[in-house]
C-alpha cells in the first residue's frame, strides 16, 4: 500500500494532467491512495469568491465562480471524450453545491463561509483526473473524503476526529485500495453535522500523511515540480544544492523554521509509524529525489532559511523594573489573543525583543495593547535568516554588508535578524 500526494502544479494545464496520468499509469498493480490538490492556482480565485460573498458582493461573488467553473468545464472539454458527459455532470453537481450558498445571504462567520466554496477546488480537480484515469483505460475509484474525515467545526483550521475517521477509512478506503487505485482529495474534510471543513493551507501533504498512518503505508511520496529538497530555496540561493537522504527530525525543523518545503504538519503521521517520505519530482520521475526517514545522517550541507517580511518589537518596562515573570506572562496572553507566535525572542533585564511575521493589523494591534505594559518600538522590514549546520563561511557569505539586528546560536542552529545595512 502506497500513498501519493499531487500538488497543484501537477494538474494545472492539460499536459500536467496528462502527465500525471501517465505517471499514474504507470503504477499498475494497484493498492495506491492518491491524493491530489486543486488545479494551479484554484484555491487563491475560491477565497476571492468567498471574500466577495462574505463582504456582500454577490455579484462579483457569482462572477468570480463563474470564472472557476469555466477553467474547469474547459479543461474537461479539451481532455475527455467518452468520459466527458459523466464528468460534467460530476462537476454541476459542485458547482450548484456552492451557487446554493452564494444565492444566500452571509448569515454566519466569514471562516464557515470560506470552507463551503473552497473545498470545491479539490472536488473539482479530483473528479477529472479520475475521469480522465478512466478514460485511459486506468481503472480507480473516486472517494470524497469528506465522507471519511471528520473534523471538528473549527473552520479553517479543522482538527481531524482520528478515531471517527479512522473507522470510516477501515471500512470505506481499505476495501477500495484491494488491487485498485484510489483517488480523493486532501486539505479537505466534513463536521458530523456535513458542513465542509478546511485543514489550513497547503494541508494535502498532511491529509495524505494522515492516510498513510491509517493505512499503515509501505511509504508517501510528494510529486513536486522540484528535482528534490534543496538546502535552500533556489529562488533566491541560486546556488542551492539537492539533498537526497534527510531525517523526519531535520524535516520537521526546516519547516518550522519556515522552509516550504512540506507543510510542517505533515512529518507527525509518518514518523510516529516509521513511513518513508520520499519526495520526487512529476517533470522527471527518473530523477532520484529526496528521502526522508528515520536514518541517522552522517552529514548534512549547512539547511538554509530567509524568512522575509519580518517585523522586531523591542519592549521595555515603563518603570524600569525586571521584565519578570508576570510581565511575560501578559505578553504571552496577547499573543494568544491575537493568534500570533513569534518566530525568536531574547529576554533581557528591563526588556523583551520578539520577530514576528509582519501581519499589520495584528502588530499595530499587539503594538497597541502592549503598551500597557511596555515601552515598544517597531521596526519593520526585516528579514529572518536560519542557518543549521552552520559555518563560519556559510555565515560570513550570507551576513556581509547586513545589518545584524539579533543574533541567536545553538550547536546546530544560528539566527540572524538582518537588514539592509543603515547608512552604508
Ligand atoms: N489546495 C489547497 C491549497 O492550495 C491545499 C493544498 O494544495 O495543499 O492550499
Ligand atoms: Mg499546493
Amino acid at each position: 500500500m502506497k500513498v501519493f500526494k499531487f500538488g497543484g502544479a501537477s494538474v494545472s494545464s492539460l499536459e500536467r494532467i496528462k502527465n500525471t496520468g501517465e505517471i499514474l499509469g504507470s503504477f499498475t498493480e494497484g493498492n495506491l491512495l492518491v491524493v491530489i490538490s486543486a488545479m494551479g492556482k484554484t484555491t487563491n480565485a475560491l477565497e476571492k469568491v468567498a471574500e466577495a460573498f462574505f463582504a456582500g458582493r454577490q455579484d462579483d461573488a457569482l462572477l468570480l465562480f463563474e470564472q472557476v467553473k469555466k477553467e474547469h468545464l474547459k479543461t474537461a472539454k479539451y481532455l475527455l471524450v467518452t468520459e466527458y458527459l459523466a464528468c460534467e455532470a460530476r462537476l454541476k453537481d459542485f458547482f450548484t453545491e456552492v451557487e446554493w450558498m452564494l444565492h444566500d445571504k452571509p448569515v454566519r462567520a466569514f471562516d464557515y463561509y470560506y470552507d463551503q466554496v473552497v473545498c470545491a477546488g479539490e472536488l473539482l480537480s479530483t473528479a477529472i483526473m479520475s475521469h480522465y484515469l478512466t478514460e485511459t483505460g486506468i481503472e480507480n475509484t473516486w472517494i470524497d473524503v469528506r465522507d471519511i474525515f471528520r473534523t471538528d467545526n473549527n473552520f479553517r483550521d479543522a482538527k481531524i476526529d482520528w478515531d471517527y475517521s479512522l473507522s470510516q477509512v477501515r471500512m470505506h478506503v481499505l476495501p477500495a485500495l484491494s488491487g485498485r487505485m484510489v483517488i480523493t482529495q486532501g486539505f479537505i474534510g466534513a463536521t458530523d453535522e456535513n458542513e465542509s471543513t478546511t485543514l489550513g493551507r497547503e494541508g494535502s501533504d498532511y491529509t495524505a500523511a494522515v492516510f498513510a498512518n491509517m493505512l499503515n503505508a509501505e511509504s508517501q511520496t510528494i510529486w513536486k515540480d522540484v528535482p528534490s529538497v534543496m538546502n535552500a530555496d533556489p529562488r533566491k540561493f541560486p546556488e542551492a544544492q539537492p539533498i537526497h537522504e534527510l531525517n523526519y527530525r531535520e524535516v520537521i525543523e526546516m519547516a518550522y523554521y519556515g522552509a516550504q518545503v512540506i507543510h510542517p504538519k505533515t512529518i507527525k503521521p509518518l514518523q510516529n509509524k516509521g513511513i518513508p517520505l520520499y519526495v520526487k519530482c512529476f517533470l522527471d520521475p527518473s530523477l532520484p529525489g529526496t528521502v526522508i526517514s528515520n536514518q541517522r545522517l552522517k552529514s548534512l550541507p549547512p539547511i538554509i532559511v530567509l524568512k522575509e517580511n519580518q517585523v522586531l518589537l523591542e519592549l521595555s518596562t515603563l518603570d524600569y523594573s525586571f521584565a519578570g515573570d508576570e510581565h511575560l506572562a501578559q505578553l504571552y496572553r496577547l499573543f494568544d489573543t491575537l493568534k500570533v507566535r513569534p518566530n525568536l525572542t531574547q529576554n533581557g533585564a528591563i526588556g523583551v525583543l520578539c520577530v514576528l511575521d509582519d501581519h499589520p493589523e495584528k502588530i499595530e494591534k499587539l503594538a497597541l495593547d502592549a503598551s500597557g505594559i511596555f515601552d515598544v518600538t517597531v521596526s519593520r522590514g526585516l528579514s529572518l535568516l536560519t542557518i543549521r549546520h552552520y559555518d563560519e563561511a556559510t555565515e560570513k557569505r550570507l551576513t556581509t554588508g547586513k545589518k545584524s539586528w539579533l543574533k541567536q546560536q545553538t550547536a546546530e542552529t544560528l539566527q540572524v535578524l538582518i537588514g539592509e545595512q543603515a547608512g552604508a
